[in-house]
């Protein structure tokens, strides 16, 4: 059974590794057995040494994910280090909150360029080297503004349900490749980028009030659908979306 879910030998890129969901992501991949390539903007030390502890291969790549022009670079880095990739997770992302009627196109821009275009680029990269090996799992993550529409989140809300489009493209085109596209939808989990609805009383209370599991998710809660997407028994898994919420979906 262990096998199914056995990650030895395999290489990761995660980027956002640093902290909060991609942090929890890289662990489990590693405890999985995964070496893991950690990609941002800021270095992932603590990751690094964990994945160490573990008796994993982990390493640090900075890369500004905000610029498509950083994408090729960093792939190059990474299987110059570790010579190939078989797992990809795009978790890197942004949020900007405003009124619809005052949003501007900067927060537009900024979130779109992060949360979609660099991811798309990123799976078409790395795509390639998976396509070319003939097998390869790619992760994105997407969020319950794939399926609803938020609020205040304009751009985080074209973003994400752009993710869960793309996903499913990238499946039609590649399943028959050997790679396996798929997304996890995060429900509410305590990160930086949910601090400011964790410090808003009353944002908090009609939260936790509407999950079934009555808290906010934990980033090592994500881990488990990571490593599920990551292994072998996700082979006949194409172009879906996990949402992993505590049941949010579900009310
Ligand atoms: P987080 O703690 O704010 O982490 C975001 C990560 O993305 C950080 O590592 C951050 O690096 C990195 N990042 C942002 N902009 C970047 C850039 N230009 N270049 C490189 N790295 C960049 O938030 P999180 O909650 O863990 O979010 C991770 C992913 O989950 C995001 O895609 C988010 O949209 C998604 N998500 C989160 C929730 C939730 O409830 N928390 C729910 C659904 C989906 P820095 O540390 O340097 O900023």
């Amino acid at each position: 059974m262990t096998q199914l879910f056995d990650l030895s030998g395999k290489v990761a890129l995660v980027t956002g590794a640093n902290t909060g969901i991609g942090q929890g992501i890289a662990l489990a991949l590693g405890q999985a057995g995964a070496d893991v390539a950690a990609a941002g903007r800021s270095p992932a030390d603590e990751t690094v040494g964990k994945l160490r502890a573990l008796g994993r291969k982990g390493e640090n790549f900075a890369a500004d994910l905000s610029r498509v022009a950083a994408v090729q670079p960093l792939v190059d880095a990474v299987l110059a280090e570790f010579g190939r990739i078989d797992i990809l997770v795009n978790n890197a992302g942004i949020i900007r909150r405003a009124d619809a009627v005052d949003f501007t196109e900067e927060d537009w821009d900024a979130v779109m360029d992060t949360n979609l275009k660099t991811l798309f680029f990123l799976c078409q990269s790395v795509g390639r080297h998976m396509i070319a090996r003939g097998s390869g799992k790619i992760i994105n993550i997407a969020s319950m503004l794939t399926f609803q529409g938020g609020i205040r989140v304009p751009s985080y809300t074209a973003s994400k349900s752009g993710v869960g489009g793309l996903t499913k493209l990238l499946a039609n085109e590649w399943a028959a490749k050997g790679i396996n596209v798929n997304a996890i939808a995060p429900g509410y989990i305590a990160t930086n980028n949910t601090a400011a609805l964790q410090s808003d009383e009353t944002r908090n209370r009609q939260i936790m009030e509407r999950i079934p599991a009555g808290r906010w998710g934990d980033p090592a809660d994500i881990g488990g659908a990571a490593v599920f997407l990551a292994s072998r028994a996700s082979d006949y898994v194409q172009g879906h979306i996990l949402a992993v919420d505590g049941g949010w979906l579900a009310r």
